[in-house]
């Protein structure tokens, strides 16, 4: 017999069925057994009467075991119906039971609130479970939204290296990696260099890439290995041609999650984010001296955005712009990357941007130095050798136009998207200072 999945089920009231899946939950009551069984489509409420030739291995499988099913699709009895629910009025008659996998009995209750050492630890067996299902297709649909965003705008997609010469962000601590001849590489921090190189190609272009900072940061916003969505395009009038692309994709991204994934937002006790058209945007100086007048604080380093001041101006936002989003520009260059232009006839101020959701920064962004000379002089500027770069500036000795991009760091953008208190809860197998897969030290 053919499998059918679960979500067809209602279409097949009277007939006899096969499905495989998951038991979800398996009760007894009297002589009968309740076994719920769930696959990637949904749930189904099954039931194994005591004449039922699966009855004793009924009584006997485990929750989360793996099982293949065969049985007749009934319509419920009209009190036993619970119209909200996915298969609400339809019931499995169980008929055959097989066991595929036998799961072990669980350590825990698979609904318990666990801390977040105990999630981690567990995080192949609470895969199994429905929050971290709704995190992680949340987290797919959401590059798929970048994704199909930026070809609709006729930007390419490529692959950049994980492994590199050197560290792009000349300063984010690159891990290390003993490569051929006793020579060291290191793993890449960001695709910046390849992404504008790109542009050479395409004009436009973007990459899903995996970067990795060796920064010492135990915070609940840092991983060692992260997954930027980088896009970068070329022929720009100044910045605010990137911010316009930036917010229109993510705008789009947060309309496609709200239609393809409208119930999660409640199970996680947060709502569809505010996305207004245009998002705020403020200078750095303007959103401390909103910060200062609403929050009665005084700022400490006028030249950056404290993660205080991220909170604050966000909170703001939501309440005077209705946006769970908010642009922050004029920082000064010297606290931009190296390859940030300058804003002209702004100095000290730079291109660069970020952009702040629901209190955290999720992408950074601006205008980059195209030509050579320029290039040149700011990496004399800031004691770097151009020698060790000349592979990147053929990008400017032949030909970059004026471009400009930005960076998205997934996991933080769904993590503010479910309103998750740690970066690592949206991230399926994080790593950081004290943990690959398990605890690096007890
Ligand atoms: P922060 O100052 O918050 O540490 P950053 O400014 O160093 O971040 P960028 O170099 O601007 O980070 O990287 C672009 C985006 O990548 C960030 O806005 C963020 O979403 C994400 N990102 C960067 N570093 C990390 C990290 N260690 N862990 C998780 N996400 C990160
Ligand atoms: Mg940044």
């Amino acid at each position: 017999m053919e499998r059918t999945l679960i979500r067809e089920l209602n279409t097949c009231v009277g007939t006899q069925v096969l499905i495989r899946g998951w038991v979800s939950v398996r009760r007894d009551q009297g002589k009968m057994v309740f076994c719920d069984v769930r696959d990637r489509s949904g749930m189904v409420q099954g039931i194994v009467l005591p004449i039922s030739p699966a009855i004793e291995i009924a009584k006997e499988v485990t929750v989360e075991s793996a099982v293949e099913v065969v049985g007749t699709i009934n319509k419920r009895p009209e009190k036993n119906i619970t119209a909200d629910k996915q298969n609400g009025d339809i019931e499995l008659s169980v008929e055959s039971l097989t066991i595929l996998n036998k799961a072990q009995t669980l350590p825990f209750d698979l609904d318990a609130d666990l801390n977040l050492d105990t999630l981690l630890d567990n995080r192949p067996l609470m895969l199994h479970t429905e929050r971290e299902r709704d995190i992680f297709a949340l987290q797919a649909t959401v590059m798929q939204a970048y994704r199909n965003a930026l070809i609709k705008r006729e930007f390419t997609e490529f692959q950049a290296p994980a492994l590199v010469g050197g560290d792009a962000e000349g300063g984010a601590a690159a891990f290390k990696v003993s490569y051929y001849n006793e020579m060291t590489a290191f793993l890449a921090t960001s695709p910046q260099f390849y992404k504008e190189l790109m542009v050479n190609a395409f004009e436009r272009a973007f990459t899903i890439a995996k970067i990795f900072r060796g920064e010492k940061h135990a915070t609940p916003r840092h991983l060692s290995e992260l997954t930027q969505m980088d896009f970068e395009m070329g022929f720009i009038r100044d910045y605010h041609d990137v911010t316009r692309v930036l917010e229109e994709v993510v705008r789009e991204v947060v309309v496609t999650a709200g239609e393809k994934h409208g119930g999660i937002f409640a199970r996680f006790d947060t709502t569809l984010p505010l996305a207004p058209d245009p998002f705020p945007m403020l200078t750095l100086t303007e959103a401390q001296a909103i910060i200062r007048a609403e929050f009665k604080r005084e700022i400490e380093d006028t030249s950056d955005m404290s993660p205080e001041d991220e909170r604050q101006i966000c909170e703001w936002a939501r309440r005077e712009k209705q946006s769970d989003f908010i642009f922050i520009t004029g920082y000064p260059t010297k606290k931009r990357a190296f390859y940030t232009y300058e804003e002209p006839g702004k100095a000290p101020f730079s291109t660069g941007f970020d952009l702040l959701f629901r209190g955290l920064e999720i992408n950074s962004g601006s205008q980059r130095m195209h030509d050579y000379d320029e290039m040149v002089a700011r990496m004399q500027e800031r004691d770097l050798d151009h020698e060790k770069f000349s592979f990147y500036l053929q990008g400017h000795k032949y030909g970059f136009p004026p471009h400009g991009g930005c960076s998205t760091g997934l996991e933080r953008f769904t993590m503010k998207m479910l309103d998750l208190k740690n970066i690592r809860e949206a991230t399926a197998f994080p790593r950081d200072m004290n943990r690959i897969d398990m605890r690096l030290s007890s």
